[in-house]
């Protein structure tokens, strides 16, 4: 097959950003091959993806990156609008609101102090408060909240994928339904890529946006990735009296809920002994009879009165080190970029990926956010840059 200059393994919306900022950056110069194994995206993590888009982290660098994923989202028509059609890529700026109690208070003061000293729209609320702005919210056991006032909410996950694919073929971007199965190396560099159909691709750089199963397109290159497959329940109920104005709660357990139309999606992660790496698509809902509905019934009483309509599984890419994106070349495979290891952030996240990966492909560095510290080389060095706000 001819050469290209980025192959790009996976098409959802990490590796479709990556093709589309490649694309925008070098004004269609750059020739990308997108290989997508599952053009139905049925499976994939995005499609799984609650759409969440938030400024409370607890990394400086995750904080600019949403920035940035809040803005683009905002502004999606700019961007991603092709031969006058619109992206369907809305935002809901419902809010998030993290709650803490007393044991967790100090943690949320520190994150929120450094939220706010990088620009973050996100205010402290004390019990009062609380109660005041949602008074369908049990406070009793509460010391405090942290709401984001602005640029926090949730998207459309399949549409923000859907239209950074459309904008990259716009922009000379190819997708192929394919899979890579192997690559051939030589030295410091990958050579090019092998296809199932039995098709070789000789290539500049390849990128791994291969979700779930990063650490095995890895593997094909002769590298290790320490991030795995994780799985993670949503599920969707309706409440007789609901609520108003919820925003993207999380619960000092870690339980979450957000309202979806007329409907409310919630989940939540279990813990780390309890989090096997897992590939399969099997629901269970007694996590939701056992420990979630009893939660939120606690947090909101009006939800007791609720019933499960739907529930669905899908997969973070989890990295085992520190639960932040691994970005950037293999140190010893130069040629070779990981975008991966998101952790459950990565849709918000892929705007900034995304132009990371076209930076550091066509100029060599970053030039917007510095995410140097999501390198490689934490890994090589074991030395976890840990993100504590994983929902
Ligand atoms: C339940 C759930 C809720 C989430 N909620 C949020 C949220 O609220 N906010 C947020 O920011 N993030 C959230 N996330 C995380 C976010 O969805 C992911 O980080 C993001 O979608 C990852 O995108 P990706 O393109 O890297 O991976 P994926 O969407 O998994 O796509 C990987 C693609 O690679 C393809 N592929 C794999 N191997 C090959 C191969 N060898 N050859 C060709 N193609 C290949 C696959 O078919 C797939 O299409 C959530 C995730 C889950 C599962």
């Amino acid at each position: 097959m001819e050469r290209r200059d980025v192959v790009i393994v996976g098409g959802a919306v990490i590796g479709s950003a990556v093709a589309y900022f490649l694309a925008a950056q070098s004004a269609g110069r750059c020739n990308v091959l997108v290989v997508e194994k599952d053009p139905t995206y049925a499976d994939c993590a995005t499609s799984r993806s609650v759409g969440g888009i938030r400024q409370q982290f607890s990394t400086p660098e995750n904080i600019e990156m949403s920035k940035f994923g809040a803005a683009f989202v905002k502004h999606a028509d700019d961007y991603l609008t092709v031969d006058g059609e619109k992206p369907t890529v809305p935002f809901v700026e419902g809010g998030y609101l993290f709650l803490a109690t007393a044991a967790g208070l100090p943690v949320l003061r520190q994150n929120h102090a450094l939220q706010r000293e990088l620009g973050a729209d996100t205010v402290m609320l004390d019990p009062d408060e609380l109660h005041r702005r949602f008074p369908w919210l049990n406070v009793a056991d509460l010391a405090g909240g942290c709401l984001g006032v602005t640029d926090e909410g949730w998207t459309d996950p399949y549409g923000l994928m859907q239209a950074f694919r459309r904008k990259a073929r716009a922009l000379g971007a190819t997708y192929v339904h394919d899979e890579v199965v192997a690559m051939e190396r030589s030295g410091n560099r990958v050579d090019a890529v092998r296809l199932k159909s039995g098709n070789s691709v000789p290539c500049g750089s390849v990128v791994n946006a291969a979700g779930m199963v990063a650490a095995d397109v890895a593997a094909m290159a002769g590298l290790d990735l320490p991030v795995r497959p994780r799985k993670r329940f949503v599920y969707v109920f309706q409440c007789r009296e609901a609520p108003a104005g919820v925003p993207l709660t999380i619960d000092p357990t870690g339980v979450y809920v957000r309202p979806e139309g007329t409907s409310f999606l919630c989940g939540v992660s279990p813990p780390e002994d309890e989090d096997p790496d897992c590939t399969d698509f099997e629901i269970d809902d007694r996590l939701f009879e056992a420990v979630i509905w009893p939660t939120l019934a606690h947090r909101v009483p009006a939800f007791e009165a609720i019933k499960l309509a739907r529930s669905w599984a899908g997969h973070y890419d989890y990295n085992t080190l520190d639960r932040n994106v691994i970005l950037g070349p293999h140190p010893a495979v130069a040629n070779f970029y990981f975008v991966n290891g998101f952790s459950g952030h990565g849709l918000q996240q892929s705007p900034a990926a995304g132009r990371a990966i076209a930076e550091l492909i066509l100029h060599g560095s970053y030039r917007t956010i510095d995410l140097g510290r999501f390198s490689y080389d934490r890994v090589t060095r074991n030395e976890p840059l840990p993100e504590l706000n994983v929902v």
